[in-house]
């Protein structure tokens, strides 16, 4: 099977749009969390996820937020702003849809997937060899996806020596996925690596391979819509340096 694999979408709806379209034909889709926040375009984003076929479709920090279940009081200033916002514009029916989403780790064949990490899914970053060392100890398959530091990476725990190297892969290579890794696909609506254009993965349950991808999109229409809605300058600005 033919699996795309997002995340951390963030209510970018042209983003989306755009990695759709690159991704072509895939039997599944799995989305690791953060439909909304930042953007401008909450309620199309999650309606444009909801039309997506065989989704499977966990929850992430903003979401689990956004639906009344962690106070907003958590996040810096920006981002509870739009958080608010959003809060104030989803339909009643998208915030039903969002509440009926699970947000713990679930377990798709060979591969766990979740927002954070495998040992608290909603809120740690793994960003580092150690936290990915401590959390190899936390699923049980041959790998895990993660999402939420909008990073495109691999850590692969070397199971002779113990060790964890982190692996940074570029779009248009090629991964053969060997046990035991930790992946990030990145973020489509809101990248942190200075590529401002849409990441994304396809995984292929076969062939093992993880496939990163980049789809462009038209940003500026993004950033007047941002502008538009009176949310953050600063989150107008990110998606078109990528950070
Ligand atoms: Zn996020």
């Amino acid at each position: 099977m033919r699996i795309l694999v997002i995340s951390d979408i963030h209510a970018n709806y042209t983003a989306l749009e755009a990695v759709l379209n690159d991704a072509g034909t895939v039997d599944e889709t799995w989305c690791l969390g953060d439909i909304v926040g930042y953007g401008p375009d909450p309620n199309a984003t999650v309606e444009l996820v909801r039309e997506i076929p065989n989704l499977t479709c966990i929850l992430g920090n903003h979401d689990v937020a956004v639906t009344g279940q962690i106070p907003l009081d958590v996040f810096n200033g920006e981002a509870r702003r739009t958080l608010e916002y959003h809060e104030k514009v989803l339909t009643a029916d998208n915030m039903d849809y969002l509440r009926s989403l699970p947000s713990n780790l679930m377990v798709l064949g060979e591969a766990s997937i979740v927002h954070g990490s495998p040992r608290d899914s909603v809120w740690e970053y793994i960003l580092n060899t150690l936290s990915a060392r401590l959390n190899f100890d936390h699923f049980t398959t041959p790998w895990c996806f993660v999402g939420h530091s909008h990073l495109q990476c691999m850590f692969q725990l070397d199971t002779q020596t113990d060790r964890v190297h982190l692996t940074p892969i570029r779009a248009g290579e090629h991964v053969i996925l060997r046990p035991r890794v930790i992946l990030n696909p990145g973020s489509v609506g809101q990248p942190r690596d200075r590529d401002p254009r849409a990441a994304y993965a396809i995984y292929d349950t076969e062939s093992y391979v993880w496939e990163p991808r980049r789809a462009a999109y038209n940003i500026s229409e993004v950033q007047k819509r941002i502008r538009e809605a009176g949310l953050p300058e600063k989150h107008a600005i990110r998606i078109a340096e990528g950070w």
